[in-house]
């Protein structure tokens, strides 16, 4: 289907990101809600330009249930926008969710976190298998960027940071590997959805500083506090091997789906 603009009605602005605002649309004929980013690239550097390209063409080839659907784009030559159109994800992001809870003193029931667990391990997936022999590595998943649907299901988001590993190119480079003196890869990705997951039992990052490099010393160590005692056992020992700080240890994506107690905790199917 092409999608001109016109066949779009306004509904709401959603919020502003680091490239543009999101807004809610609705499609004037089929009456779809979907979500549009409008991105000036007049002004974008290059580099960022380029970063653009790349979100763009990422998520045309990504078609996953738990990955936020590309549906197409829209170039605007005389005002210099570009009009990307998404699904919409009426649940909002993990990130509010987390600070919603923050604000109410509840804590995010286990079942739901075994869920975006799931979830997000069968969108990754997806992205770290070869599909024309490129993988495509998130390098940017924080609770800002897993969304929500009506129905509690996760989406992976925003691949604005992702890159294309191409099979003759052994890595490219995100700060926390660098950190802990490693190339940023699969197993990168890894590690920061353990992140992701400590954050929703915890309400908080596994390691926090003040400056980067007291955070780079906290990462090295691997220490980090147990989750609250209302979550299993079973949750923190999948946990400690997400962020385990050597990667050769750390289980790929492909280990991780097909280990015993992530399998026992399959989310019915939705
Ligand atoms: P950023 O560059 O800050 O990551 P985003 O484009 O990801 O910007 O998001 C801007 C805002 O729009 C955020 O509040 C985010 O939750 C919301 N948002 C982004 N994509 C969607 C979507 N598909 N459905 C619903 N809300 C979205
Ligand atoms: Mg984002």
């Amino acid at each position: 289907m092409i999608y001109k603009l016109n066949d779009f009605e306004v509904l709401e602005l959603i919020g502003s990101g680091s490239f543009g605002s999101c807004y809610k649309v609705r499609n004037k004929h089929t009456h779809e809600v979907l979500v549009w980013k409008v991105i000036e690239y007049g002004c974008l550097p290059e580099e960022k330009k380029q970063l653009l390209v790349t979100e763009v063409t990422l998520l045309r080839d990504l078609r996953h249930p738990h990955i936020v659907r590309y549906f197409d784009r829209i170039v605007c030559k005389e005002t210099k926008q570009l009009y990307i159109l998404i699904e919409y994800c009426p649940g909002g992001d993990l990130a509010t969710v987390i600070k919603t809870c923050i604000k109410s003193n509840n804590h995010i029931e286990e079942r739901f976190v075994w869920r975006v667990l799931h979830q997000l391990i069968s969108a990754l997936q997806t992205c770290h298998s070869w599909i024309s022999s490129t993988i495509i590595l998130h390098r940017d998943i924080k609770p800002a960027n897993v969304f929500l649907d009506g129905a509690g299901n996760v989406k992976l988001g925003d691949f604005g940071l992702a890159c294309k590993l191409d099979a003759d190119q052994p890595g490219c480079i995100e700060t926390m590997e660098v950190m802990k003196g490693e190339m940023y890869n699969t197993k990168s990705d890894v590690w920061s959805l353990g992140c992701l997951i400590y954050e929703l039992c915890t309400l908080k990052p596994p390691f926090h500083a003040q400056n980067i490099k007291e955070l780079a010393s906290k990462v090295s160590t691997g220490r980090f506090e147990r989750i609250p005692p209302h979550y299993s056992d079973s949750l923190q020992r999948v946990l400690n091997s997400l962020l385990l700080v050597n990667q050769e240890q750390r289980p790929s994506i492909f280990d991780l789906i097909c280990h015993p107690v992530i399998v026992s905790h399959s989310p019915p199917e939705s």
